[in-house]
């Protein structure tokens, strides 16, 4: 079935090869469409920021019952030890609208909450596999899991799974993929897009479609726009996934009109290693969770002038991680430092017991604050002495609730989870900024189109994932990524071959 690409007659193409542009390519195929896949990355490093996921799923759910459906090989022991909890469509259309302090576009959240589950299903449907995803959003608390924050599902083998599976299925149904074809432009013709510009291998040749289906990621490892959008200092933060999302896919559109949409000057950055290396990897010892440092609800963050900056419990990890990494580079000379005393060792994540992980540890609070480089320690030790004072300790700690065990009389207070530091050895981590993807994108409408300044569509022309704005802004709503890059890459996939019949 798959066709060679000197034959240049294909139906669709599709930039991309991370989990908006498979689930594109695969939709597209289904409907019977001649498909070409053009990944700029190398073969071993293929698929993008979703092979760098953790691979959970945001999707509504009214409980175990739906969990099964799409778990159906749930354990009886896991259904026994494990709330679920629900999540309706009213809370996570709630939280998206709150996290993006109401900017998020209604139409764009309406499609993403209403198509999650079914499109799920949809995954399932091509041979995907889902587990529980306990380590990330549950807690055991009196002998029982219990969901705390709505998202219970992730890919089986995490991001890299869900991209790796994908591929397989793709490649069965007959999809070509093209590794190291570096897409640079859109062919606009008379019809519309035509095609486009790659380079393989130091090669410059124009492949033709009926239509194309950008998925190419945002400009999270550009460092130069970086610095031109996001502003001052970001261009020295991180990049925690790809190194080849670097806003070609955005350029593309924008070259032949699209309308820029979202928050070009937004992103989603994270608490990350502060030494971790500039893009992510995925070898045998590290895996992609290994620059993230987000047990921070457990800890304080002082900054290194001693002094905290931030409310760490003001929510769970899911509702905060994404725009702390932002508060963090604001911080003086873009770090600072989690502290831990031993009573929250035991809640800590995994991350923070690899290797490459830095840290400094002492008894006694004077000589942490010696081994914490450049930080001011007369002021870090008054800062950890006023915070152990101001917690309200006659309130019962709960890691799986929002416990209101927090502070009192602090020019910036910590709302939950608050633990005095006072317990022996103590540890610090420093921590500095990771990026994970920018939220500016290209304005899409209900069916994926891509449109115009005037809101008009752009014949030919769709896209999917990071790269569509309008979803998120200032901050993001934890695991909606990879669910939003499989619902509008359905779509644009179903309506790319729609339109080249
Ligand atoms: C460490 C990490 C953990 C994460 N964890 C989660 C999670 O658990 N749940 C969740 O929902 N989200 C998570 N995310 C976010 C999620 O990964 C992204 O939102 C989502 O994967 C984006 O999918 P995408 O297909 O749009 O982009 P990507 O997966 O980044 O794919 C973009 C593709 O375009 C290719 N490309 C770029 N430029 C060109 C070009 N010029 N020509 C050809 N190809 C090009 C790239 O090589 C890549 O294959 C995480 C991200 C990271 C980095």
């Amino acid at each position: 079935m798959a066709m060679s690409a000197a034959d240049k007659s294909y139906d669709v193409i599709v930039v991309g090869a991370g989990n908006a542009a498979l689930c594109s390519a695969l939709s597209a195929r289904e409907q019977g469409a001649r498909v070409l896949v053009l990944e700029r990355a190398p073969r071993d490093q293929r698929g993008g920021n979703s092979s760098f996921a953790g691979g959970g799923l945001r999707v509504v759910h009214s409980g175990t019952e739906d969990v099964k459906k799409i778990i159906p090989d749930l354990t009886a022991e896991e259904i026994a030890t494990t709330d679920f909890g629900v999540y309706t469509r009213e809370q996570y259309l709630d939280d998206l609208a709150r996290v993006t302090q109401f900017h998020a576009d209604p139409d764009l959240a309406e499609i993403l909450v209403d198509s999650s589950t079914d499109t799920v299903h949809w995954i399932r449907g091509q041979g995907i596999r889902f587990v529980p995803y306990y380590g990330r959003h549950s807690f055991k608390h009196e002998g029982r899991f219990k969901f705390v924050d709505g998202v219970v599902i992730a890919a089986v083998g995490g991001g890299r799974g869900l991209v790796d599976a994908e591929f397989k299925v793709a490649e069965k149904a007959g999809i070509e993929i093209r590794y190291g074809a570096h897409v640079t432009a859109l062919l606009r013709g008379n019809g519309g897009v035509e095609g486009v510009r790659a380079i393989t291998a130091g090669k410059q040749e124009e492949l033709r479609a009926r239509a194309v289906v950008l998925a190419c990621g945002g400009f999270e490892a550009n460092r130069e726009w970086r610095a031109r959008y996001l502003g001052a200092g970001w261009d020295l933060a991180k990049v925690r996934g790809t190194r080849y999302n670097t806003g070609d896919g955005l350029r593309m559109a924008l070259d032949i009109g699209a309308q820029p949409h979202g928050q070009w000057s937004g992103c989603h950055s994270v608490p990350w290693e502060r030494y971790a290396a500039d893009f992510g990897y995925v070898d045998a010892h590290m895996t992609h969770t290994s620059g993230q440092r987000y047990s921070y609800p457990f800890s304080i963050m002082v900054n290194a002038n001693g002094e905290r900056f931030l409310d760490e419990g003001a929510d769970f990890l899911t509702y905060t991680y994404a725009k702390y990494g932002g508060v963090l580079l604001r911080q003086p000379g873009s770090h600072a430092w989690q502290i831990y005393d031993a009573q929250v060792t035991r809640l800590q994540r995994d991350e923070y017991r690899e290797r490459d992980t830095t840290k400094v540890q002492a008894d006694t609070l004077e000589k942490l604050a010696e081994r914490m480089e450049g930080v001011d320690a007369a002021q870090f030790l008054a800062t950890v002495r006023e915070y152990n004072a101001a917690v309200r300790r006659d309130v019962p700690f709960n890691p799986t609730i929002k416990d209101g065990r927090g502070t009192t009389g602090l020019a910036i207070n910590k709302s939950n989870w608050a633990n005095p530091i006072e317990v022996p050895p103590f540890e610090a981590y420093p921590v500095g900024t990771g990026i994970t993807f920018t939220f500016g994108g290209i304005k899409i409408d209900n069916r994926s189109r891509v449109l115009d300044i005037a809101d008009t569509p752009i014949p030919g022309l769709y896209a999917a994932g990071e790269m569509v704005g309008g979803l998120f802004y200032f901050n993001y709503l934890g695991d909606a990524g990879l669910v939003s890059g499989a619902v509008f890459g359905r779509i644009a996939g179903r309506e790319a071959r729609a339109f080249a019949n």
